[in-house]
């Protein structure tokens, strides 16, 4: 069977899997669970690749929603990502009920019209997207290290090849104060939540200052537990993002300063805790070349970065910085819908989401094939991901 073949073949393969893929799709999108707790989804995602006889490893990396499975033999090795967590009080507001069900299409649709060829597609489950890096946990236990290209798509309201996901960190703040009656003896207390709160608006300041691509954002999680007691411990979360690595280290520096100045104005001890580490996604342009023309020849025509555009941050980055690998937006939207609001919630469970996730499980599973079939597009994938590297 030559490539044109095989490609026509994955179409048929995803086609014949839609109604499936759609049913579980939406049951994810009507049963979001927060990172790291995503069992439905990942027992649906995992039943649907037993229902067709694909051994499943779960529990990778010593995450329980985690899994991976594997088809073929040999050399180059392509992995297709999914994920499915969903966002505290907003669902499915990132799309990911239509990420894993798409890695899955991808896979299966792969699996049949690879069968003879030489190499391995892998499928990887990957939790945890949205807060805790679960990708992080696969790279160290070795999911990605002889992953010749990683492979994923984002649900969006764009068809973008290249955006620009940020570096990022999270920071977790505690003051501690001293508790005191807030009428009879407030002069014995020391106050966390007014220590809190000059930090926090010396961080406000502070973001008037600083370079227009990076953001310093978050939320106060504790601000005392009773108006009549000076507040003993205030809390704050923090994120802090930046597209270059040198600038977000500048960055921590300067965000910490904030509350370091204040604990020690208000006589509170800080505690701090950074973790939660993205990188910037890097988009492997041969890769990204061949995703999207696979997309074109699916009706998609796939848009550069425009210089405006902001993303999120993703642990795909750190993915991309140890392999080659790609993160396109394809659009679930027919105007501009922002991500993580309610609106997208929505539009991730539309017709036309849907129809975008057998696109994209296509398109995903062709490039995989280009991978698979033409040696000289790993080799230029490895020498533009090493060209990359710092
Ligand atoms: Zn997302």
């Amino acid at each position: 069977m030559d490539l044109a073949a095989q490609k026509r073949r994955v179409g048929e393969g995803v086609d014949a899997r839609a109604a499936a893929l759609d049913r579980l799709a939406l049951e994810i999108h009507g049963h979001p669970e927060l990172a790291f707790e995503e069992r439905f989804a990942a027992e649906g995602l995992t039943k649907l690749l037993a229902s067709e006889k694909v051994d499943v490893r779960r529990g990778v990396g010593g995450l329980e929603t985690a899994f991976v499975a594997e088809a073929g033999a040999g050399e180059p090795v392509v992995a297709i990502l999914g994920e499915y967590d969903a966002l505290p009080g907003l669902g499915h507001a990132c799309g990911h009920n239509l990420l894993g069900t798409a890695a899955i299409g991808a896979f299966l649709a792969l699996r049949d019209a690879a069968d003879g060829m030489r190499g391995r597609i892998r499928i990887v489950g990957c939790p945890a997207e949205e807060r805790g890096g679960g990708k992080v946990f696969l790279i160290r236990a070795g999911v990605f290290a002889d992953v010749t290209a990683a492979l994923m798509y984002h649900p969006g309201d764009r068809d973008e090849l290249d955006p620009l996901m940020l570096a990022m960190v999270s920071l977790e703040i505690e003051l501690a104060g001293k508790a005191a009656h807030a009428a009879a003896e407030p002069y014995e207390g020391v106050n966390a939540l007014d220590g809190l709160l000059l930090g926090w608006n010396a961080m406000s300041a502070m973001r008037l200052l600083i370079r227009s691509d990076s953001r310093v954002h978050g939320i106060i999680t504790d601000g005392g537990k009773a108006p009549n007691i000076i507040p003993d411990r205030a809390a704050a979360r923090l994120m802090v993002r930046s597209p270059d690595n040198a600038y977000l280290a500048d960055l921590r520096r300067r965000v910490l300063a904030c509350f370091e100045g204040s604990a020690l104005a208000t006589g509170c001890t800080l505690k701090h805790e950074w973790s939660d580490v993205c990188e910037v996604v890097t988009t492997n342009r041969p890769l990204a070349e061949a995703f999207a023309a696979n997309a074109k020849a699916l009706g998609r025509a796939m848009q550069p970065r425009r210089p405006a555009d902001t993303h999120g941050s993703t642990d795909m980055g750190n993915v991309t910085t140890v392999v080659p690998g790609i993160h396109p937006f394809l659009s679930i939207t027919d105007g501009p819908v922002p991500g993580h609001s309610i609106a997208f919630t929505e539009a991730a469970r539309s017709p036309r989401a849907l129809e975008t996730m057998h696109l994209a499980a296509k398109a995903l599973a062709m490039t995989a094939l280009d991978v698979l079939a033409d040696p000289g597009l790993a080799k230029r994938a490895k020498e533009a991901h090493n060209g990359h590297k710092i």
